[in-house]
C-alpha cells in the first residue's frame, strides 16, 4: 500500500458574521497550514486543502464527498474562528471516515504589543475548538484530538499516527482474508464471530479446502521454481543440504512451488491476509513455512492455527508501518526466561515469523518438524535487532472485540542459541514480565500477538477508535489491581454503551 496515493481532507469552519475579508484570511491561514503539514516528513499522506466551510449545507455535502471519494482516508478539522456546531450536525450523522480534530491557531505566540480586537476576530480557535468539540462529544463521535502549534514536531507526529492508523483503518473496509482449513481443533482464542467482524470492522474471512490450494501449487511450472530458487540463493544464506546438489534440495523445490502457489492463490483470489493450519494440509507436502514468512514480508497479514483475527492485525499493523524503520511479524509467545535478575520472554513460531524485523541476512534451512507429519519444511531463521517494540492481540470476548496493547524493549539473548532452528526475538515487556504477562491473561489475551517495531501504541489506540474497539493498554503505568477494575467496568460500559449511542 503506497500512502502517498492516499488524502485526508483538511476542512477549516467558520462562520458568515466576520465578513468577506476575515475568511479570506481564514482560507489563506488553513492553506498555509496544509503546505506546511504536507512537507512534514512524518505525515505519510498527501492533505488537500477544501474551501472554508461556513453554512450546514456546504458542511454535508463536503462530507458526502468525502464519503464517495475512494482516496479519501479521513479528515482533519481545524476551527480557526467560532463555527456554531448546530451546522455539522447532518454532516456528521452521515460521515464515514475518520476524523482528527486539531486544535491548533495559526500564530504560536500571543503577539503582545499588536494583538487588537481584528487579531482577536480572527483567532478564535480556543473556543471556536471547543463549541466543535462539544458537538461531536453530544453525538458521541470517535476521534483523536491533537492540541499545539501546527509547526510542532510533535504535533506532526501525533498527526501521522493518526493518519498511519486511518490508512490502516480504510484498508480493512472490503479487505478479504483467506483461511486454509479451518481453526486447530479445540483452540479457543483464534475462534471468534466473522459476521460480527465484517460488520463492526469491514473484512471479511473465507476459509478454503486445502485442496484448492494445493491444485494452485501443482500447476507451478518447473521454470518459475527453478527461478524462485536462484533468488533465493541471493537473499538467503542457504544451508549445505539444501544447495544444488545437497541431500535435502527436493524439500527447497517443493517449499518454493507451495510459496509460488501460494502466492497466485492470494493475488488470484484479491486477499491481503490468509491463515493456514498445521492439521489441515491434505496433499501439501510440508507445512507452508518459508512461504508464510516470504509472504508475510511481502505485506500480507498472517494467522496461524486458522487465527483470522490475527491474521487480520497484522495486515493492519503492516500498513501501519509502511516506510518506517523496524518491521512487523505475526508472533506468539513462547517460553520464558524467569531470572530475576533479567526475566524476559522468548518469542517464536513452529516456523512462521517475519524476516521483515531479521537483524542482517536470514539463513535458509531445513529442519523436522516434531508436529503435523509431513515432510521437513524449510524456513528462515534469523535474530532480531535491539529497540522498542510492541505486542497487540485482539479477541473476541462474546459482546465485543477486545485489543490488547504491550510495549516491549527487544533486547539480545544473554546466550547464543545455536540449537534453536526457528526465527526467535527476546523482549522485556512493560512494566516487568510479572505484571504483564499477569494482566495479558486477566484480559484474556491471546498467545498469538501481532509483533511491530515500527508501529507504536499510539498508532494502535487510534486504530481502536476507529473501530470502536475496546483497547486495554499494558504499559508502565499498569498496576493489576486498577486493571482488574479497568475489565470490570469495561464489561459494564460496552453492556450498555449501544444504549448511550442512540
Ligand atoms: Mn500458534
Amino acid at each position: 500500500m503506497e500512502p502517498m496515493n492516499y488524502e485526508v481532507w483538511f476542512i477549516t469552519g467558520s462562520q458568515h458574521l466576520y465578513g468577506e475579508e476575515t475568511l479570506k484570511q481564514v482560507a489563506n491561514n488553513s492553506g498555509e497550514i496544509v503546505d506546511g503539514l504536507n512537507q512534514s516528513p512524518v505525515i505519510p499522506v498527501r492533505l488537500v486543502h477544501k474551501p472554508v466551510l461556513t453554512t450546514p449545507d456546504a458542511i454535508t455535502a463536503t462530507m458526502q464527498e468525502a464519503n464517495a471519494a475512494e482516496k479519501c482516508i479521513g479528515i482533519v478539522t481545524w476551527m480557526h474562528t467560532f463555527s456554531p456546531a448546530k451546522m455539522w450536525i447532518n454532516g456528521f450523522r452521515i460521515l464515514k471516515k475518520s476524523v482528527l480534530h486539531l486544535h491548533t491557531q495559526f500564530n504560536r505566540d500571543i503577539p503582545w504589543e499588536s494583538i487588537d480586537m481584528d487579531f482577536m476576530n480572527l483567532n478564535q480557535s480556543a473556543h471556536g475548538g471547543r463549541e466543535y468539540g462539544f458537538l461531536l462529544s453530544r453525538l458521541r463521535r470517535n476521534r483523536k484530538v491533537v492540541v499545539g502549534h501546527w509547526k510542532d514536531k510533535g504535533v506532526q507526529e501525533r498527526v501521522g499516527s493518526w493518519t498511519r492508523a486511518a490508512l490502516a483503518w480504510h484498508d480493512w473496509q472490503g479487505m478479504r482474508v483467506a483461511r486454509f482449513g479451518d481453526n486447530m481443533r479445540e483452540v479457543a482464542v483464534t475462534e471468534g464471530d466473522k459476521v460480527e467482524a465484517q460488520i463492526r470492522f469491514g473484512y471479511s474471512v473465507s476459509g478454503y479446502g486445502v485442496g484448492d490450494l494445493v491444485a494452485v501449487v501443482n500447476a507451478v511450472s518447473d521454470d518459475r521454481v527453478d527461478t524462485q530458487l536462484a533468488l533465493y540463493a541471493r537473499e538467503y544464506e542457504l544451508a549445505e543440504d539444501i544447495l544444488e546438489g545437497g541431500s535435502r534440495r527436493s524439500n527447497l523445490r517443493e517449499a518454493a512451488r507451495i510459496e509460488l502457489g501460494m502466492k497466485d492463490f492470494l493475488e488470484n483470489g484479491g486477499f491481503k491476509a490468509f491463515t493456514t493450519t498445521f492439521e489441515d494440509l491434505h496433499g501439501l507436502k510440508q507445512l507452508p513455512g518459508h512461504a508464510v514468512q516470504r509472504l508475510m514480508a511481502a505485506g500480507y497479514g498472517f494467522g496461524a492455527e486458522g487465527d483470522w483475527k490475527t491474521a487480520a492485525l497484522v495486515r493492519a499493523m503492516k500498513v501501519m508501518g509502511t516506510g518506517l524503520e523496524g518491521g512487523t511479524s505475526f508472533m506468539e509467545d513462547y517460553t520464558y526466561h524467569l531470572d530475576p535478575s533479567g526475566m524476559k520472554v522468548l518469542g517464536a513460531h513452529m516456523l512462521e515469523i517475519c524476516p521483515t524485523i531479521a537483524s542482517g541476512k536470514a539463513s535458509m534451512e531445513v529442519h523436522e518438524l516434531g508436529i503435523g507429519g509431513k515432510e521437513d519444511p524449510i524456513r528462515l531463521v534469523f535474530d532480531v535487532n535491539k529497540g522498542a517494540g510492541i505486542n497487540v492481540s485482539i479477541m473476541d470476548m462474546g459482546n465485543r472485540f477486545r485489543m490488547l496493547v504491550n510495549p516491549c524493549k527487544v533486547v539480545e539473548a544473554d546466550q547464543p542459541l545455536p540449537k534453536l532452528p526457528v526465527a526467535r526475538v527476546l523482549w522485556e515487556p512493560e512494566p516487568d514480565l510479572p505484571t504483564a504477562a499477569a494482566a495479558w491473561i486477566h484480559a484474556g489475551g491471546a498467545h498469538h500477538t501481532g509483533f511491530s517495531m515500527a508501529v507504536n501504541a499510539e498508532m494502535m489506540e487510534d486504530f481502536a477508535d476507529m473501530a470502536d474497539m475496546e483497547i486495554l493498554m499494558i504499559d508502565n503505568e499498569t498496576r493489576i489491581r486498577d486493571f482488574k477494575k479497568e475489565i470490570r467496568w469495561n464489561d459494564l460500559y460496552y453492556h450498555l454503551s449501544d444504549g448511550l449511542k442512540k
